[in-house]
């Protein structure tokens, strides 16, 4: 059954659950337009504002209150942003080709740039266990062209996810058999890690699609399935809500995946979208990137992680 719900058709349902998850009278709230570019929206529930990137523009944007104001320039085309368990801001920045931490008195501290002594690619999103290993994926978007970062090789041969212990430096690649990976969530319970790999961008028949690890003790991977084929356009990035169903971002607006891999609905996006993060005081707001915008929405859902 498909069939629309919202005052403006932007609630598309598939499965009856997905009318528990969604708002009927709310709508899609353009915050804000300008980006080239937009991406990695996190959240700071301490000053209700939300900080994101716009890559080719080589800035981050904070959002509060209604107001944007610039957050960083020159901000190495900054892509994936996220919140240790500290509260820290973590980003993965294309054109430096690492990931960092910002600390409270605005310093910035590089947890990691090379792997085996080789440059990164260009760290893409990124997630903070709550054991505070920082888990981040690694594909070539910020070296392919100028327009993301700065043209460059390669250098270690692969495009991995990897798991960054901050308290040690010990860096290890979770999955090698990843095209381009991209968005990265836990299961609230962090048994399951859902990983995008979005190759399609770069081959006609390239992936776009989620898989499904699960994660044991030591932080160690098995299984790898397939979650779900996302279309139209990629899945990108991605997080989860308190009952573990999966919000993803897609060409058309943001798809709603239950644990059990059943698409249960989409909110309609006038852009293709790239990303989202729950925010508000109550974490039931999704804010979306989205292509030259920024969007928002009020669900039913609650995000899983409080970053
Ligand atoms: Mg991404």
């Amino acid at each position: 059954m498909t069939r629309t719900s919202g005052i403006r058709d932007e609630i598309e349902i598939y499965d009856e659950r997905f009318l528990y998850l969604t708002v009927g009278n709310a709508w899609v709230d353009k915050l804000y337009t300008g980006a080239l570019w937009a991406e990695g929206p996190v959240y700071f529930a301490d000053g209700d504002y939300l900080v994101w990137s716009d890559i080719p523009n080589n800035r981050m944007l904070r959002w509060a209150g209604g107001h944007v104001s610039v957050f960083r320039d020159f901000a190495n085309n900054s892509n994936g942003n996220t919140r240790d368990r500290q509260g820290r801001l973590v980003t993965c920045e294309h054109g430096a080709r690492r990931v960092t931490r910002t600390e409270p008195d605005g310093s910035i501290t590089v947890l990691v740039d090379q792997f085996q002594g080789k440059k990164l690619n260009s760290p893409n999103d990124v997630v903070v266990k709550s054991d505070g290993t920082v888990w981040f994926t690694d594909p070539p978007y910020g070296i392919l062209s100028d327009y993301e970062g700065h043209v460059a090789e390669g250098e270690y041969g692969g495009c991995y996810v990897f798991r960054l212990d901050p308290s040690t430096g010990n860096l290890e690649a979770v999955a090698k058999d990843f095209n381009k990976p991209n968005g990265i969530a836990f299961s609230p319970d962090e048994s399951k890690l859902y990983v995008v790999d979005t190759g399609g961008s770069h081959a006609m028949a390239g992936e776009h699609h989620i898989r499904a690890f699960s994660v044991d003790q030591q932080g160690r991977l098995t299984g790898g399935e397939l979650f779900a084929e996302v279309s139209p356009g990629l899945a990108d990035g991605l997080r989860v809500d308190q009952q573990g169903n999966i919000w993803t971002s897609a060409g058309d607006g943001v798809h709603c995946y239950a644990p059990d891999g059943v698409r249960l609905g989409k909110i309609r996006v006038p852009e293709p979208v790239s990303n989202l993060t729950f925010g508000g005081p109550k974490r039931n707001r999704i804010f979306i990137t989205a292509t030259t915008s920024l969007y928002a929405v009020y669900v039913a859902a609650t995000g899983a992680q409080r970053p």
